[in-house]
């Protein structure tokens, strides 16, 4: 009898085993679920800027007529303008906004594979992006969708909520997300003193490390507040710094309709779309499903931050 139970234990082992050889990582079952009808994309296949217009009619007004003529996309080529829809930014709110925007897209012109806005219009690619995470309800809610969905994104943590939340950051990581720095306590980097900056990276790191075993290498400026004496520390600390190219003001008063529909409606190949995981990311949980669905449907595919730059994931 125990001989017997033995042999059952051992198929169950030899049958586990199998199943995890077998198993596509997460990265391999977002392609395969990031595509509707069409092969997934391959790492390091570079499809010519024409077929990435065909596929998808957006990616037609990012085509510079030189770009068409070389028929290559270069670094330069990427996406350096931000969209935003807001609905409570007026008057000086909002000359502040379209100056910070102004400023932003000028520092990535400058200083071009350090400061982001958006990535190289290719393969109808774009990034989900969430902030102020992880929290207690909505970041695991925002975890459910993607999951259930095939979708994978990139979570750019605050260090002291990461300690908070320990185990929402492992599973971040163990479904094949990308944990990137939002720095500590979410203070301005243009008001803070070079120490204060410095202290506010390196723990951020070090929760990481001392979580997921792993050191962020991008940045995202807490409210994207950044300036030229600010970047030299970032880039001090090996971080590359990531802004956004889609900003549908999730946390604005918005329903999830409104959400879902801007970001749908205005996408672009290349885009890397701001939203919120923190503590409002109530409707920004529910715009999702909807989002994904429409993205999808007009062929875009989901990859994370340092896929769609072709840069490094972790120091
Ligand atoms: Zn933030």
């Amino acid at each position: 009898m125990a001989f017997r139970k033995m042999w059952a234990a051992l198929l169950v082992v030899a049958v586990l085993a199998l199943g995890l050889a077998l198993r596509p990582t997460p990265f391999s079952i977002a392609s395969l679920f990031g595509v509707t009808g069409q092969p997934a994309p391959q790492r390091n296949t570079q499809p010519t800027p024409q077929s990435a217009a065909r596929s998808n009619p957006h990616a037609l007004s990012d085509l510079s007529p030189l770009q068409s003529r070389e028929g290559s996309i270069k670094k330069a080529d990427l996406i350096r303008t931000i969209r935003g829809n807001t609905v409570s930014l007026r008057g000086q709110a909002l000359t502040n906004w379209q100056k910070w925007r102004e400023g932003v897209e000028q520092l990535s012109l400058e200083h071009p594979g350090q400061v982001y806005i958006g990535g190289a219009p290719l393969g109808n690619r774009v990034c989900l992006t969430f902030d102020d995470g992880p929290d207690r309800r909505n970041t695991p809610r925002i975890l459910d969708i993607l999951r259930d969905h095939g979708v994978a994104a990139t979570f750019f943590v605050l260090g002291e909520n990461a300690e908070a939340f320990p185990q929402v950051l492992q599973r971040m990581d163990r479904e094949g997300h990308l944990v990137a720095s939002h720095s500590f306590t979410h203070p301005r980097f243009t008001k803070a003193t070079e120490a204060a900056i410095r202290s506010e990276l390196d723990r951020t790191a070090r929760t990481l490390v001392k979580t997921i075993g792993k050191a962020p290498a991008l940045f995202r400026p807490p409210y994207g507040d950044i300036d030229r004496a600010v970047l030299p520390l970032l880039e001090q600390g090996g971080y590359k710094t990531v802004i956004w190219s889609l900003d549908p003001f999730d946390w604005d008063r918005k329903t999830p309709e409104e959400i879902s529909d801007y970001v749908i409606e205005n996408a672009r190949a290349g885009d890397i779309v701001l939203l919120h995981s923190g503590g409002n990311g109530g409707a920004t949980a529910k715009a999702l499903p909807s989002m994904i669905a429409g993205l999808r449907q007009k062929g875009f595919v989901f990859v994370t931050v340092a896929e769609l730059l072709a840069v490094d994931d972790y120091q």
